[in-house]
Order: structure tokens, then C-alpha cells, then sequence
């Protein structure tokens, strides 16, 4: 109660600030954050065309060193502008342009220097972060808390995954992002009183002018050095970063972060304007440099998995094989082996299907339980990668037997010797030359460029729920294909497993919980859902039972892109976007909304060639108009495509 009321004392001076001492802009103008200092508390606020989009809110983080959200002096800002260029193969666009105004505030408390924040202001996004500075003899510090606060106006609805309270859930393995998002909720609640995950989108509507501003709220550049935040809902729009919850890692280990001095916490991102804005930011990567070289050039690309139809009893010797057959008669390049490998294959076994695997140009990701002692997941192999003797070790044997990757599974939230625990591994495995996915875990926070062999993360309820239960079926297009462009595929990959061709989650394919979506929507969500390695849930008898325009589409589906261009939609509604690999383009659109879409889209970046229409179930050549036209119907539970 204490710590509510101090938040909410917070909120309320924030609301009648003294004056905007300071301003920074996007480039472009449209954007605008203003820096405020009210009684020595720091506040911001971001407008974007003039509409307030954060209302004053507080800044400023606790530490062991002192308080640094009050009693603050504002001694100066600094403002550059920022410009840089990166090339990233595995997120969404492969050559990014950055341009940003930054501006450093420099703060006293008591007459010394404490604490900078350093904003960043882009055309779509703002950033800021907390630097904190080493004080006479005191060269590390313990950061309790932030201040840090989102005002939205009161008005705003919410479009959020609430995060689950730890130690629940199967063998207790939560938090892991792994919640429905709701839509269009009323600002307001907390969750289920823990908050929600990361990222968080919300639609703002001007009273006045009635323009919508939409606003992506989410964090980058988290590492070893500090924990993963949340974002706690409080009264009437205010929203604060939350740290991890004291039951995370089954009670031990501390909530806060530990940190060298000087040391500069994750960037706190706001992403905002049109709904083009937020499905194509790069801010998760734009703020964040490589934290290792990688060892080798990494290979991403498509693969198979025998787990997510034929569950545990699957994961046998001849099964596998059979699977390593699919993936070279599909041109894939991997075969993901899920839990329980070492007990019902065995290391001999594993052996053999590598071998065999790439006399057919297949390689093999192998599956890890993560644990060690924060959850009671019990599939194995576990107790190898929460150790670093026998990790290395493992991971050297993995090299020598030709594997290409690992799954890391059932991580125990986000305190910090867990986010080190994901630095580690993926460390270790740049060392042993393989790629890592992690699974039952964090949001990734910017790994595709700190950490080159990272491929994807869950961090979502992904293609296992389609396969547990059949209201996630029901409700498949309305919580995942219209809802995962817009939130939490927009800041990292998101290895998702879906795109099933099967009529039901079984091997058998006739009983189970069954698939209500359409072939054109697997073929839909290949393009929407972003990971640069896929393992799509197809099986072996695809290639006798699904229509062949759907298997050759899978076939040669990218993993990896160069552009991403929003073109229409609205979350948990339907969407309709464009990816582009190489000089293909691929338009991709599904439909969550109870009645078929009827749309003309205008696509310019087709030639006057015919294009291939996946539509209603088949497959047509059709040309655009002179205009660059094109009439599509997307069914309820369907999807569309479109390419040349
Ligand atoms: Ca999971």
C-alpha cells in the first residue's frame, strides 16, 4: 500500500508540471518529448502531430546509492544527432537506416553528478535509459526499482498478454509469455495482479481531432546485467516498469539488478504513430550493438518437427528418420529433435540420425531442459546447460557430432542470474559454432543483433496450445495470426511452429483437438510469422494429403527478409502485410473477424506480370490492373497470399 501510494504521489505531481524545460524531436518533427523537472523529479512527456500521447509521467530509478527519481537537479542537456547503419539477416528488414536526436540529461543530486538519461528520438519510436555514475569510492550499485512511468490518457484501450504468476502453471515453470492478449480492453486493471508482458500496444483516439495514435511500449538491450521488466498496470492509464516477482526462480535470488558504475540500464522504447509504424519498427535492434563476433556464418532456413503432432511417444529413432526423409524431400534444411531424446533415442542414436541426416543436406537442432533448480520440468536431457562445466563440454560433443543447433527449454523467469544464464548459453554455443532457440522463456530484448548465433525465442502461446486444447483452435486466427504481427512478433522472432497442413493435431490426422483455420492461413502465417529458422508444424503425410499448391508454397517459403510493409488491419481483427526476399514479394493477409474481407488492394510492388493468387482454397494466375489493383477475399479462419 506504502509503495502504491508513493506512485500514485508521483503521478499526481506529474500532472501539474511547472514548465517544459526541455524538448527534442524526431527528424521528421512529428514526434516530441518533453523533459520536465518538477520539484527535482524528473518527468517526460511524448506528443506525436501535437496529440499527448504520455502525459507527464515520472522517471528515475531506486538504488542502493540513493533515490534518484527525487531531490534531483537538471544540470544540462546535451542534443546530437545519430546516424547509423546495420545489416541484420534475421529480423525483419536486412538493411536498417537509422535516424535519430538524441539528447543527454545530466543530473545532480546533492551537488554531484549521479545519473544521465539519454533519449532517442526516431521518426516512429523514443527511447530513453538510465545511466548511473560511479560515486566517490562507489563503483557498483544494486538497482531496486524504476520509477519509470506511462501515462496514457484515460481514454486509451489496451491490447496486452498478462503476465502470469510464478511457480504455476505445468510443473511450475511460470512466467514464460505464454498468455492470451487482450483485445481492446479498457486501461485500468493489472492483469491477473502481475502485470502484463512485454510488448504492450495501445490505441490512443484524440477527443478532439479524433486521430488515433497507436503506441507500442517495450525494452531492448537487456542482458546479463540487469533483469527482465514487466509493466504494472495502476489506476486510471498509469503504467509503470515492473521488476521480476520475488517468486520467479521458485523464490531465490533477488528481484533487483546489479551493476558496475558507470553502468546504463535497457532502453526503455515506445514505439508510436500508425499501425505501419509499430508492425515495422526496428527499435529492438536499432539501440543495440553485437556483443560477440559470430564464429561462423550461420545458416537459417526451414525445418520440421516430429513433436508437435506425434508428442513425446514421436521422439523415436525411426520417427525422426522418417522426418529427416520429409525435411530433404520438402529441400528443408533441419529436422528439430524435441525432449526426451536421450532417454528413447539415445546418444549413439542421436549420432546415426546426424549422420544420416546430412548424407540427405539435413542438419539437427536438438532439445534441452534449462533447468537445473527453478521449476520441476522433467523432461530430459536437464542438468547440463544451468552448468557451465558440463555445458561446454556438451555443447563441444554437439560440434563434433555435426549438430546444427539446440532448443533450450523451461528457463525460470526473468531475475538476473537468469538473463545471464541466456547470455552464457548462447556464449558457449557461439563457441561450439551452434544456433540457439529458446523455448518455455523470456521475450528476447534485441539478441538478434548482440548475440549472432540467437535464432528465436517463444516468449508467446504458441503452436503446442493448438495441439493441447481446442478453444486455442477456435480462436486460433482471432489470438495469434491477427494478433502476433501487431505485438509480439514486431520486437523479436518468434519461433511460433506453426503452419500445420494437418486436418487434426494427431499422427493419425482424424482425432484430436482439430484445426479450424484454413491451408491458404498456414500458408499465410509462414510469411506473417517472422523467425529466421522455422520449424513448421507440417508432418510426413502432407505430401499425400495437402492440396500440392500448398506443399510446393512451403517448399520454397523464405525464413529470411529484406523489407516488411504493413498494408492493412487491426489487432485480433485481421491483418494484411508484405514481405519482400530478394525481388520477391510475398503479401500475406488472415481474417479474424467473424465475416469474409472484401478488399482492392493497391500493390505497387508488383510488375505487370500475372501474380500467383492462394485464395478460397486454390490457386490462380490473375493480373493486377493498370492502376496495380487487385480484388481479394479473405474467408473468416482464412488467409490470402500473393506473390510472382
Ligand atoms: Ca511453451
Amino acid at each position: 500500500m506504502r509503495k502504491f501510494f508513493l506512485f500514485a504521489c508521483l503521478a499526481w505531481t506529474c500532472l501539474f508540471p511547472a514548465k517544459a524545460t526541455d524538448v527534442v524531436s524526431s527528424p521528421d518533427g512529428r514526434i516530441t518529448v518533453e523533459l520536465i523537472m518538477n520539484n527535482g523529479s524528473p518527468c517526460y512527456q511524448v506528443s506525436y502531430d501535437k496529440q499527448v500521447v504520455i502525459q507527464p509521467s515520472a522517471l528515475g530509478v531506486q538504488t542502493n546509492m540513493g533515490d534518484y527519481c527525487r531531490d534531483l537537479k537538471l544540470n544540462k542537456v546535451t542534443t546530437s544527432d545519430i546516424h547509423d547503419e546495420y545489416s541484420l539477416r534475421n529480423i525483419k528488414q536486412s538493411h536498417v537506416t537509422v535516424e535519430a536526436c538524441q539528447a543527454v540529461a545530466e543530473f545532480q543530486k546533492e551537488g554531484r553528478h549521479v545519473m544521465n538519461i539519454t533519449f532517442r528520438v526516431s521518426n516512429r519510436d523514443v527511447a530513453f535509459r538510465y545511466t548511473l555514475l560511479p560515486q566517490k569510492e562507489t563503483r557498483c550499485c544494486v538497482v531496486t526499482q524504476e520509477t519509470t512511468q506511462f501515462q496514457l490518457p484515460t481514454t486509451a484501450t489496451s491490447f496486452l498478454a498478462p503476465q502470469s504468476k510464478p511457480m504455476t502453471g505445468f510443473a511450475r515453470t511460470a512466467p514464460s509469455y505464454e498468455t492470451t492478449y487482450g483485445i481492446d480492453q479498457p486501461v485500468g486493471k493489472n492483469g491477473w495482479g502481475n502485470g502484463y508482458t512485454f510488448p504492450c500496444l495501445f490505441k490512443t483516439t484524440s477527443e478532439r481531432t479524433h486521430d488515433t495514435v497507436w503506441v507500442l511500449i517495450s525494452e531492448t538491450g537487456t542482458d546479463g546485467g540487469y533483469v527482465g521488466c514487466r509493466l504494472l498496470g495502476r489506476m486510471n492509464g498509469l503504467y509503470q516498469i515492473g521488476f521480476p516477482q520475488e517468486g520467479e526462480m521458485n523464490g531465490w535470488g533477488s528481484t533487483s539488478a546489479q551493476m558496475e558504475l558507470p553502468g546504463d540500464t535497457p532502453w526503455r522504447t515506445i514505439t508510436l504513430g500508425s499501425l505501419s509504424n509499430i508492425v515495422e519498427t526496428t527499435v529492438a535492434w536499432d539501440l543495440v550493438k553485437p556483443k560477440y563476433e559470430a564464429s561462423q556464418q550461420y545458416e537459417y532456413g526451414k525445418g520440421s518437427w516430429s513433436w508437435i503432432i506425434g508428442m513425446d511417444p514421436s521422439c523415436n529413432f525411426d520417427e525422426q528418420k522418417r522426418y529427416i526423409d520429409f525435411s530433404a524431400a520438402m529441400g528443408y534444411r533441419s529436422v528439430l529433435i524435441d525432449a526426451l531424446w536421450d532417454k528413447q533415442i539415445g546418444g549413439d542414436g542421436v549420432e546415426e540420425l546426424a549422420r544420416y541426416a546430412k548424407s540427405k543436406g539435413v542438419g539437427l537442432y536438438l532439445w534441452y531442459n534449462s533447468n537445473g533448480s527453478w521449476n520441476d520440468a522433467p523432461q530430459s536431457p536437464k542438468g547440463i546447460m544451468n552448468n557451465s562445466i558440463l555445458r561446454k563440454k556438451e555443447m563441444k560433443y554437439l560440434h563434433d557430432a555435426g549438430i546444427l543447433g539446440i532448443k533450450v527449454d523451461f528457463f525460470g523467469g526473468d531475475k538476473q542470474p537468469m538473463m545471464k544464464l541466456y547470455e552464457d548459453i548462447l556464449s558457449d554455443a557461439n563457441d561450439a559454432g551452434l544456433m540457439v532457440i529458446f523455448h518455455g522463456c523470456t521475450l528476447p530484448r534485441g539478441w538478434e543483433r548482440m548475440y549472432p548465433n540467437y535464432v528465436a525465442s517463444e516468449a508467446v502461446l504458441a503452436s503446442e496450445n493448438l495441439h493441447f486444447s481446442q478453444s486455442f483452435c477456435d480462436n486460433e486466427a482471432r489470438d495469434c495470426g491477427a494478433m502476433y504481427p501487431f505485438t509480439r512478433n514486431v520486437v523479436g522472432s518468434m519461433d511460433f511452429g506453426g503452419s500445420a497442413l494437418n486436418k487434426f493435431y494427431n499422427a493419425n490426422n482424424s482425432s484430436g483437438s482439430q484445426r479450424k483455420t484454413s491451408d491458404v492461413y498456414a500458408l499465410a502465417t509462414a510469411v506473417l510469422f517472422q523467425s529466421a529458422v522455422q520449424h513448421f508444424a507440417l508432418a510426413p503425410n502432407n505430401l499425400n494429403d495437402a492440396p500440392v499448391w500448398a506443399i510446393d508454397f512451403m517448399k520454397q517459403v523464405p525464413t529470411t527478409w529484406d523489407e516488411i510493409r504493413f498494408i492493412d488491419g487491426y489487432p485480433g481483427r485481421y491483418i494484411i502485410m508484405a514481405r519482400r526476399s530478394g525481388d520477391k514479394w510475398y503479401v500475406a493477409g488472415v481474417n479474424a473477424t467473424g465475416q469474409t474481407i472484401k478488399q482492392t488492394l493497391t500493390l505497387p510492388m508488383f510488375s505487370n506480370a500475372p501474380v500467383q493468387l492462394y485464395q478460397n482454397g486454390q490457386l490462380t494466375s490473375t493480373k493486377l490492373s493498370k492502376k496495380k489493383t487487385l480484388k481479394i477475399e479473405i474467408p473468416t479462419n482464412g488467409g490470402v497470399v500473393i506473390t510472382q
